[in-house]
């Protein structure tokens, strides 16, 4: 009768936390798990750029969408030790690399018209920025994931700029007072994804206090994505997004 109802709210298109969900398993594979674990995560500190970017009504002088990457990258930078965190940026960057092999593959043109930058740009940007936080620690890291020289010269720069800028408008988003934080939409006990995004959820409560409540949603959507809509205040990484990072990893 559950199964039932459930496939019933489904074929309804009910909405809300309680719709019927494949349950993404991570692989036993560890490498590829990691892989997809890191790039969900990395995923997920892109979409709370746009979410704070709603709730705090920051100005954005530049692409929002190059505004969420920069502050993927910070959170990767500022919340984990550098080992995880070199790991996060890597699989990060790789992601970007597989995306637009996988485009090319498909003899399809870069995205030219689309709001984020081109992958490659995207793959350039958070490496030189992870790079540029901390240059004498990660310089063989950027040689490895091949950041030209010539880039490399100004990305401490970059990376001043975009944590500064960040740090600047999120000065009095932290916790506490009236201040409300993240939290995970009801019914996602037990889902992989949703367990490993709700260990992010209490790191992040931590670190900032936000004027309105923004929850983090595991769901199916039919496509692969990850999104933040601000009509519900709500982050969504679809069950399909991390299946498609792993079908992109185990292709490559
Ligand atoms: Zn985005």
């Amino acid at each position: 009768m559950r199964f039932l109802i459930t496939v019933l709210a489904a074929m309804l298109g009910l909405a809300g936390g309680a719709q019927a969900q494949t349950v993404y398993e991570f692989p036993e594979d560890e490498a590829t798990a990691a892989f997809v674990a890191n790039e969900v995560i990395a995923t997920f500190y892109h979409e709370l750029g746009h979410a704070l970017i709603d709730v705090l009504q920051l100005p954005v002088l530049g692409k929002e969408e190059d505004a969420a990457d920069h502050l993927s990258v910070i959170l990767m930078n500022d919340i984990w030790e550098e080992d995880a965190a070199a790991e996060i940026l890597a699989s990060d960057a790789t992601a970007y690399a597989l995306m637009a092999a996988q485009r090319e593959a498909g003899g399809e043109e870069p995205a030219y018209s689309d709001e984020h930058s081109l992958d490659l740009q995207r793959y350039y940007t958070v490496v030189c920025l992870f790079y540029g936080a901390n240059p004498d620690a990660r310089a063989e890291l950027a040689q490895d994931l091949e950041l030209p020289p010539e880039r490399a010269e100004r990305c401490p720069y970059e990376w001043e700029s975009a944590a500064g800028s960040w740090d600047a408008v999120l000065a009095d988003a932290t916790p506490g007072g009236d201040n409300y934080g993240l939290e995970m939409a009801e019914g996602q006990e037990g889902l992989p994804l949703a367990d490993l995004l709700a260990e992010e959820v209490i790191a992040l409560n931590d670190r900032f206090g936000l004027p309105d409540l923004v929850t983090v949603q595991v769901a199916d959507c039919g496509v692969a994505n990850a999104f933040y809509n601000p009509e519900d205040r709500m982050i969504t990484l679809c069950t399909e997004y991390a299946q498609n990072l792993q079908d992109m990893w185990e292709a490559d």
